[in-house]
Formats: structure tokens, sequence, C-alpha cells
């Protein structure tokens, strides 16, 4: 945490020097920051120069099932729990009770809360050994109560979930939001030892916490209920994990896909605050639909991970909080007097950058956008060093934000550029990382329109969130994409990345193999220049060697949550940091796939006030 802090602190210095001259030699400077192939990203900084920056001790986190460890060989960091009821007096029975009031307490909570919730889909061939992914659906929503768990759809560009394909799925299709809403729960009613048998298993770390394991079963022949495995921490007795199998939510998600599926989920919660544990991921696979016995194991045949958060934003303050006012920072300060009327140029730069910042706050308001943060700077670091390199001075300054859905995208809102949480997680390093954000800035060095002027009128974005997306559009034409083609090609083709463009190039390579099977995810901008006949790109293609999906040296794109990490209560963005897993077979490399979740649990803490330098 703190040497993520530092690395941002860094990164926003060198990214908010004024525009270096040209003239200077650039000097580059490495910084830690992505792990793999992205671990070293490159400052290219005119003034001061060479600046090297000691990279932080990296701060490991192994995946929470390599956690597992009795009290001897404790991790150091976890904070002495200080339980507040001595565990040694309690009895299963008194700590089973005790879940089923902090149980009962959070679903009785998590109905007021209004996370978005997305979920992604991918089924793979059934017999194929490198799991490669063959078809997507892709559901973005917000979670509702209305007499049970319910998704109200965000309306999103693509998919089979989208309204028009409700009229060809129109009987299961209504219920498979609801049914990933209803994953983050084991069982909405109660899960007390009335219904449930409770069985100790065992004592064991997830990441910071200390957890009980029990294993539960509903009593009797119970149609319905949660049968598997719960991790509880024991500072509160709340659920952090649930790993099983759920009738209720089978009853819907079969109905969708009309046939009898069991979906095994296993749904993590984070603490969000002291006390509160909210849903945070869950993820589900299903090995074998058909029931069928066969000796051989399988691959799994549907991989879904759900993911929720916006949870202080969509929480039960935020009714209150929109109709108060709220006094930020000003972010615009331009130093023009404001007594003197602008020039008809300045007032067109200032209307656009108005239409700019209502759009930018309207989507952050709505959680669609990650707030600013450190991620931001790492990617403008990299957009720096393509303008110093390239000897180019914009009148505005161009900045970046995230998009927290997972589908790959990437567009410009005036002077911002907006890459997605899933392309940055998928892209094996920084020259690809350039290649996407060189595109973007192309459009802005080329002088094509950024913003759609319109909304420079409040009223525009006066609209509900679910409407939200069906109203903002960023596209160019198709000329205008061409242009900024060939603009990115002459950018990167003198920029310190120039070396390095046959990964791009296979990236864009494993993008075009797999955009017929996963239009879902592969979204249509991403789409529209890869696929423009290969035409303008097709340089950078050319140079990149054939896929080859055998070869585990070879990494065309990375999995789904690879980089970044999500703070569901805040939305703020980190890099997910840790030493990278050398692979040691093919199936592990699944670009661009849905895989298990593993967060590292930690307690809440107050963040410490922070004081200045
Ligand atoms: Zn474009």
């Amino acid at each position: 945490m703190r040497s993520l802090t530092r690395i941002g602190f860094v990164i926003g210095l060198l990214a908010l020097s004024p525009v270096p001259h040209a003239q200077q030699p650039p000097s580059a400077v490495t910084l830690p920051g992505l792990e793999q192939a992205l671990d070293k990203i490159t400052v290219v900084d005119a003034a001061p120069p060479a600046q090297v920056v000691q990279p932080p001790a990296p701060v490991v986190t192994p995946p929470a099932s390599e956690q597992v460890a009795d009290k001897a060989t404790a991790p150091q960091t976890a904070p002495s729990p200080a339980p507040r009821v001595q565990q040694a007096t309690l009895s299963i029975e008194q700590v089973a009770d005790r879940i089923t009031a902090a149980e009962s307490a959070l679903t009785a909570r998590l109905r007021a809360f209004h996370p978005l919730v997305e979920a992604y889909l991918q089924n793979l061939a059934p017999d194929d050994k490198l799991g490669v992914p063959i078809h997507d659906e892709y559901f973005l929503g917000q979670f509702e109560w209305k007499d049970g768990p319910k998704l109200t759809p965000l309306s999103i560009n693509k998919g089979s979930f989208q309204q028009q394909s409700l009229i060809k799925k129109p009987f299961g299709m209504q219920y498979l939001p609801d049914g990933f809403a209803a994953m983050t729960v084991p069982d909405w009613r109660l899960l007390d030892r009335q219904r449930y048998d409770f069985t100790f298993v065992r004592r064991e770390f997830l990441g910071e916490a200390r957890c009980f394991v029990f294993d539960l079963k509903p009593k009797g022949e119970e149609a319905d209920g949660f049968t598997g495995r719960i991790w509880v921490e024991d500072r509160d007795y709340n659920i952090v994990r649930f790993n099983g199998i759920s009738r209720n939510v089978d009853h819907t998600l079969s109905s969708f896909f009309r046939k009898k599926i069991s979906f095994h989920v296993d749904s993590w919660r984070v603490n969000a605050l002291t006390g509160l544990w909210l849903p945070a991921y869950v993820y589900c696979e299903e090995t074998d639909a058909s029931d069928n016995k066969q000796a051989l194991p399988r691959l799994p045949q549907m991989k879904t991970q759900v993911r929720l958060w916006g949870y202080d934003l969509k929480g039960t303050r935020a009714q209150q909080e929109f109709t108060s006012i709220q006094i930020d920072e000003p972010s615009v300060q331009d130093g023009a007097d404001p007594a003197r009327q602008l020039s008809p140029v300045a007032s067109q730069r200032r209307w656009e950058q108005e239409a700019e910042d209502n759009v930018i706050d309207r989507l952050t308001r709505a959680g669609i956008l990650a707030p600013a943060g450190p991620v931001d700077g790492v990617l403008e670091t990299v957009l720096n060093n393509l303008l110093v390199t390239n000897n180019v001075a914009l009148e505005a300054p161009i900045k970046c934000r995230v998009l927290l859905t997972s589908p790959l995208e990437s567009f410009t809102v005036g002077h911002t550029i907006v890459m997605s949480r899933g392309l940055i997680d998928v892209l094996p390093d920084e020259a690809s990382l350039a290649m996407i954000l060189g595109h973007e800035l192309s459009h802005a060095i080329l002088g094509h329109q950024l913003i759609d002027t319109k909304f420079a009128f409040a009223d525009r974005l006066m609209i509900p969130d679910q409407d939200l997306l069906r109203v903002l559009r960023f596209k160019h034409s198709a000329a205008e994409e061409s242009a900024a083609n060939t603009k990115v090609l002459a950018l990167l083709a003198s920029s310190p990345y120039k070396d390095k463009l046959s990964d791009a190039g296979l990236f864009l390579r494993a993008v075009l193999a797999s955009a017929k099977q996963l239009p879902n995810l592969i979204q249509t901008h991403l789409g529209d220049y890869v696929l423009d006949g290969g035409q303008s790109l097709s340089p950078l293609m050319q140079q990149a060697p054939a896929l080859a999906p055998e070869n585990l040296e070879q990494i065309p794109a990375l999995p789904l949550g690879a980089r970044l990490v999500v703070d569901p209560w805040s939305n703020r963005l980190e890099l997910l940091r840790g030493p990278a897993v050398p692979l040691t077979s093919a199936r592990e490399k699944v670009p661009m796939a849905v895989t298990p979740l593993m967060p590292y649990i930690r307690y809440a803490v107050v963040p410490p006030r922070v004081t200045s330098r």
C-alpha cells in the first residue's frame, strides 16, 4: 500500500512536470509498477535528466490459497486479531449462532446498497486442452432489492443480454441477471442451525483474516439452500468466503440455459469498513452440465466472473448526497482573468472543456469510471513518453482515466483518454499499452472532434444511470480511425517502444483471433481498428510472430484480472502486486480468459491522516 502510494506520487510528479523541451535529449527512467512484462514502466522525461527512482520493496501478495497457515507460520503482517470474545470459551454452536447473527445483519444491510454488478461469462470448447473460450455473454447492472435480489440492467453496446436479444430469449433472460445477484449470499433466507448442519473443519488464514472454516449442509431433504464451505473471520464472525452450490441460484440460471445446471460458486467478500464485509467477487464454473459420469477429469465448460463495486457511491447515503452540495477543489484553474470576456476561440475551448467535465463527472458519479488515482498516472507516463519523443505539444494536456468494466475498450472524452480495466488487465506489456494510448492520442493530434459538445448542456446528462451508456457515444468516423492508425504507427516508430512493437502486434493478432468468439469482450472501437480489413495496423501485426498457443514463452495477452484490483467500496484502483508466476503449461496462458479470483483479504483500517511531506 505504502509503496504504491509512493510510485503513484513519483509518477504523478513526473507526469505533472511541464511539457518537456524536445531539444534536450530525453532520458528514460524505469519504474516498477505493473507485474510481468509491464513491471518496468519507461518514463521519458527531459527535465530533470536521468532521474532514477529506486524501486520500493515489492509487496508480496501471494494468492490466498497459499496463505493457508497455522498460527506458527501466520504471516507477519497479520494484525493480532485481538478477538473480542474469548474463543476458547465458545462452543461450535455458539460460533454458529454468531455467524447466523452476522450474516442476517449483512443480508439486511445489503438490501439498502445498490452496487454495480458485472457478470462476464465464457463458454469453452468441451475438448479443447487449452481452454480457449468460444463464446461469451456480458451483463452490467445495478443491484436492487425488490422482494429478492434483482439486477436493473445498465444499457451496453453489445451482447445478447441487450434489449433486442431479450426478444430472442424471452424466458430465461429475465432470470439470469437476478441469478447473478443471488450469488452474492449463500442463502438469502436464514443461515441458521435450525435449517443447516454446521460442521467445523479447521482454522485457516485468508490473507490477514484468521478464519473458522465450516461445512454447511441443509438439514433433511431441503430442495433449496446452500451446500458447501464457509470461511468466517474470527473477530466479528462475518463470512469472508463461501464455496459450494446454491440451489436457489440453480433454479434461476437453469431456466436461462433451459437445461439442468448446477452452478458452483466461489464467492468472496472484502472488508469495506470496520465490521462491514461486502460481496466483491464471485467465480463460478460448470464442468459438466450433462451430468454424465466420465472417468476423465474435465475442463470447465462455462466460467463466469461476477464483480461488484460502487457500494459507497450507490449506498444508502447516495440519495442524501445528491441533494446536498459538495464543494470539491476546483479542477479547472486556467488563470484567466474572470472579468474579461473570452475570445470566440477560447470560448469554444472552454465550451468543449465543460462538455468533457460533465461527461467525466457523470460517469464517475455513476460508478462506471474510477476516481482519479495512481493508475491514471502510470498511463499518463506512457502517454508522456510518446509526446516527448515525438516532440508533440498540445494546446491542452491529455489526462487518462479508467473505466471500471471488463470489455476491452478505449475512447477519448475531450482531452481525457479512457481505457477500460479489462483492457489494461489483458495488455501483455508497456509497448502494447503505448499502442492503445497512442491511437487515442492520435485523434487529439490530428484535431479530430474529441467531444460531442451537446454535453456542455447540463440537462443532457440529467438522466438515470440506466440510460447513461445508451446516451454516451464516443465514435469516430472510419476515415478518422484510419488516419489515427496511420498516425500511431508514426508515433510508435520514434518512441522508446519502437523495438518492442512485435508484442503489440502479437496482442492485435490475439484480439483478431478471438474477436468473433468473444464479441462481448472485444468492443466496437478496438474491434474497429483491429478488424478494419487488417489494413491500417497490419504493419504491427506483420512484425509479430504467428500466434503459438502451445508456446509458453509467447504471451499475446493476459487473463482478465491480471493487473488491476478494484476497491468495491470506493472504486479506487490499485495495481495488483505480486511475484510473476512462471507458467508450467500452455493451459495456464488463458489469454483474455475468465479465471478464478482470489482477492487478498485485509481488515479495513481507518486511513491515517495524510500529512504533507
Ligand atoms: Zn479511434
